[in-house]
């Protein structure tokens, strides 16, 4: 469904991927794990077309996105939850939720908020509330729900655990394996490699701008340097 091949990208004169291989499969959750710093959020605003590429190709459902810019690659099928959730603080649940299905204007749009509210039915009790009022918990699963509005079928997760508590940590990555059963794909970058790699199939490492090791997710549970390194067992 994804194929990146050898993608490199610069914050000015520094470059900060150099050359990245990746693949996700049609119905798979894929996670890439690494350190802070190690350019998997770089990786993902290339995917989603806000930071330039500089060499290599991004090429999904067959087709270049090189050139498509961001606020197209939705209508292609790629939608992200960005990093620090993004949400419109101002604006109720329902409303951000709207937005998210800006490109659709029929009546599937009531049914996909019904769908979101299954998956999350905190955000139907909060539908009327302004968003800024949620806890930070539940603007995860409003930044997820509201990607899930665009119809992706690819998903760009960044981070989603980022600084909530384990019980929602545990929620949200319940939630993403129940996007299996939506025919969502999903692409998931975490620094919480253990909780990530447990919900993928497959997994990639990444140090530094580089795929430092890549396979499926129970090998790379069990090998001794992901262990080590990654995952403090
Ligand atoms: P984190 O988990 O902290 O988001 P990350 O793995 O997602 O880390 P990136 O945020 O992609 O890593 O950062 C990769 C490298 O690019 C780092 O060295 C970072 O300092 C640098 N970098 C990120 N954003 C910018 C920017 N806007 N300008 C210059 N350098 C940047």
């Amino acid at each position: 469904m994804l194929t990146v091949e050898g993608l490199r990208s610069r914050y000015g004169r520094i470059e900060v991927l150099h050359g990245i291989d990746l693949e996700v499969k049609s119905g798979e959750i894929v996670t890439v794990v690494g350190a802070n710093g190690a350019g998997k959020t770089t990786l993902l605003k290339c995917l989603s077309g806000t930071q330039p590429v500089s060499d290599g190709r991004i090429v999904f459902r067959g087709e270049s996105l090189n050139s498509v810019p961001a606020h197209r690659r939705l209508a292609h099928g790629l939608a992200q939850s960005p990093e620090g959730r993004q949400i419109f603080t101002n604006l109720t649940v329902e409303e951000n939720l709207r937005l998210g299905a800006y490109l659709h204007s029929d009546e599937r749009v009531d049914r996909d908020m019904t769908e979101a509210f299954a998956l999350f039915p905190i955000l139907r009790e909060k539908r009327n509330l302004a968003a800024g009022g949620l806890s930070g918990g539940q603007q995860q699963m409003l930044a997820i729900a509201r990607a899930l509005m665009g119809r992706p079928s690819c998903l760009l997760l960044d981070e989603p655990s980022m600084g909530l508590a384990p019980l929602l940590v545990a929620q949200i990555f319940e939630v993403v394996t129940e996007l299996k059963n939506r025919d969502v794909t999903v692409l998931l970058v975490e620094q919480n490699a253990y909780g990530a790699l447990r919900i993928a199939d497959r997994g990639y490492v990444m140090e530094t701008g580089h795929i430092i090791i890549s396979g499926p997710a129970a090998e790379l549970i069990a090998d001794p340097r992901i262990r080590e390194a990654y995952l403090g067992l």
